[in-house]
């Protein structure tokens, strides 16, 4: 949005209200990013917990500070799996989120019932995210497949992740990090020094990740 207004709306403020303490992913090359390319355009607020919108007004109500009339707002609500999920008992961390078998992605409240993707309750520093999202279904494909053929499921599933942001249209940073399965603690763990973030925002990286969106729409939607 803000390399929008820069162009076409220079007067324009993006103003960022975070319900968390501090930005929880890429913080340091984000804060660069916004001062090198959007000084004074972009306005981070974090502890700004929305808990009403008066869409007649356009106005944000938050928690404990004052109202904020936007021009135009995108309120993301509080993360969770889906109604199903919750309805049914499958949301089964805080009614929130649905706790798997890293092995097959059954349930662990229910039998015969597999969760993918963000509606999982992750293992620690385990992101969600697309390219998560398609290997948890590649990993319950493979182990579906091998119970009902009654063989064991693969053993040490190991995913990777990468998630690209673009700072404007071309130059982009990256994090990126490795999970693989321990079985003695039957959870997914953070392998130790794989991954990392940019050392800085590139249009070399720019070219990965479009790259990136081409290989995994060409895996996902064939
Ligand atoms: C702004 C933003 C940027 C992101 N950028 C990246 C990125 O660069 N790289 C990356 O890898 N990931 C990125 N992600 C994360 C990625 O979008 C999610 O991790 C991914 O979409 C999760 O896939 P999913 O299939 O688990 O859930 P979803 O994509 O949320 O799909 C769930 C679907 O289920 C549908 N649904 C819900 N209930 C029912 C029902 N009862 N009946 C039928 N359908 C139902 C929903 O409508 C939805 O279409 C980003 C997310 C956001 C919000």
């Amino acid at each position: 949005m803000a390399n929008y207004f820069k162009q076409a709306k220079p007067r324009s403020k993006v103003v960022i209200f975070d319900a968390n303490d501090d930005i929880q992913s890429k913080k340091g090359l984000f804060t660069k990013a916004w001062q090198d390319h959007y000084a004074g355009m972009i306005d981070y607020r974090p502890k700004h917990k929305v808990v009403d919108v008066d869409a007649a007004t356009n106005t944000l109500k938050f928690e404990f500070n004052d109202d904020f009339k936007a021009s135009v707002a995108n309120v993301v609500p509080e993360m969770r799996a889906g109604d199903i999920a919750v309805k049914t008992g499958l949301a089964t961390a805080n009614a929130r989120w649905c706790e798997v078998d890293f092995l097959t992605f059954e349930s662990k409240a229910f039998k015969h019932i597999h969760v993918l993707g963000d509606a999982i309750q992750i293992a620690p520093a385990m992101p969600k995210s697309g390219h998560m999202a398609n290997q948890h279904g590649k990993t319950c494909a493979a182990a579906v497949v091998n119970l009902l053929t009654g063989h064991q499921p693969p053993a040490l599933p190991l995913y990777a992740n990468t998630c690209y942001s673009f700072i404007n249209s071309r130059e982009v940073v990256h994090v990126a990090s490795v999970h693989r399965y321990d079985a003695d603690r039957k959870t997914m763990v953070a392998v130790p020094g794989s991954g990392g973030v940019s050392a800085a925002a590139s249009e070399l990286e720019g070219a990965y990740a479009l790259g990136w969106a081409q290989n995994i729409w060409a895996d996902v939607l064939g």
